[in-house]
């Protein structure tokens, strides 16, 4: 069942309670491979689910707008401080109610309506906040972008400057959402800096990487930087923008009041309990197993014929380009979940079908590293899906149902932050 208990959500609303308590079942059974989803620990939740969601406080600590403030000031503050010195930054506000409100704060502070910006485009890895066209960022700014090259799957830094001295963007986003490989962050700064953009790092999937070492970090390259915290970071869903001093009334202003009203401070709080996890010895350790696990799997799915964008992986994320297999991404992502193996259907650079019926597969491995699997687990789970894609285009319905009770097998011996046997 959930863990902490939910008695009185059985109460009061025994429908709602079931929902909670059989996705609780669902995250134990499943191997789940979503790269932006983890397993918060129990300290987090709590933290979550706690009274401090009564509160309003609208402004920034010593700053409120309401009183009562004695105790979530010293609670803001704890984030802020740990954030800073997590990543060693000069500032950091931990208020976004998450990442695509916190990019958006990054156009308010340092952009126009109209103005030019410039970012991945969406297919090629890219946010929908970094200038894509169905965005408010790409329908109120005029945004240019980059994308990977057709022979490697990298970006192509000659082609990211180029469009920056050709466009001159105000801003200038790197990371994304899709990406596979280290980004280069000091190049990235240099181009900035001669297009006289503002360079902004999101780096919402690869935060907890950086936070273990396990991934380079923008800081000293990026004037300013967004992360979620409920990717890699595993924190509670949401968001910071952190910054040199320079920027950081811009950022504060564009936030609160600019973007948004009160603050939450249970996520809040909850967040400041991920950032003390992230700064403990043992999370450097889940960061490199989580890039481990990663390398392993890339492998075993190469070594069986998939093509992966780019070769391989230099962090949790791997994206499969499935045509070679004869299969779309859709309906293997669907089958996949029948099998137990929980992932997203995604395109893939240049790919020649549709958005909404692609052809690749993305997965990461940030929430199977915190539940324990390891790298000798990776090559049975590279058979799994291997044989559930072959089984999507045979219509292999059994197939799909073994694998399920298999990976059910497994787990039973992992526990789940969240979940105990009744
Ligand atoms: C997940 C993500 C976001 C958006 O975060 P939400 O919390 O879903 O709004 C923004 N940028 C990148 C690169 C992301 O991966």
């Amino acid at each position: 069942m959930h863990q902490p208990a939910v008695p009185h959500l059985h109460a009061a609303d025994p429908d709602l309670a079931g929902l909670v308590e059989a996705e609780a079942r669902r995250q134990f059974e499943k191997v789940r491979l979503i790269a932006s989803e983890n397993y918060v620990s129990p300290a987090v939740l709590e933290a979550t689910g706690s009274v401090l969601t009564n509160k309003y406080s609208e402004g920034y600590t010593g700053r409120r707008y309401y009183e009562g403030q004695q105790n979530v000031d010293p609670i803001e503050t704890l984030a802020v401080e740990r954030a800073k010195a997590l990543f060693g930054v000069d500032h950091a506000n931990v208020q976004p109610y998450s990442g695509s409100p916190a990019n958006l704060a990054v156009y308010l502070a340092f952009a126009r309506p109209g103005d030019t910006v410039m970012g991945m485009a969406l297919p090629m890895g890219g946010h929908l906040t970094h200038g894509w066209s169905v965005s408010a960022t790409g329908r109120w700014f005029n945004p240019v972008r980059y994308g990977v090259r057709a022979d490697t799957g990298r970006v192509d830094l000659d082609e990211v400057r180029d469009l920056a001295l050709r466009e001159r963007p105000k801003i200038i986003w790197c990371g994304g959402t899709a990406v596979p490989r280290t980004i280069d962050f000091a190049a990235f700064a240099e181009i900035a800096r001669e297009a006289g953009a503002i360079l902004a790092a999101d780096v919402a999937h690869i935060a907890g990487l950086i936070a273990g070492g396990a991934h380079p970090s923008p800081v000293g390259h990026a004037d300013v930087i967004t992360t979620t915290t409920h990717k890699t970071l595993r924190g509670p869903r949401g968001a910071m923008i952190m910054s040199t001093a320079e920027h950081a009334t811009a950022v504060d202003k564009a936030v609160f009041p600019g973007l948004q009203g009160g603050p939450h401070n249970h996520t809040t709080a909850a967040i400041a309990v991920s950032l003390r996890e992230a700064a403990a010895p043992e999370f450097g350790d889940y960061a490199r197993r989580v890039v481990a696990n990663a390398a392993a799997l890339a492998a075993a799915l190469g070594e069986r014929g998939f093509d992966l964008v780019s070769g391989g992986t230099d962090n949790h994320l791997i994206l499969i380009d499935l045509t070679g297999k004869g299969v779309a991404g859709k309906p293997a992502a669907r089958a996949l979940d029948r099998a137990g193996i929980e992932l997203n259907h995604n395109t893939v650079p240049f790919d020649p079908r549709k958005p909404f019926d692609p052809s690749g597969l993305r997965l990461g491995t940030a929430a199977i590293t915190t539940r324990g699997l390891t790298e000798a687990h990776m090559p049975q789970l590279a058979a799994w899906i291997d044989e559930a894609v072959q089984a999507t285009a045979e219509q292999d319905e059994a197939t799909l149902g073994r694998i399920a009770a298999e990976i059910r097998g497994l787990l039973a011996d992992f526990p789940m932050p969240g979940w105990a046997a009744a």
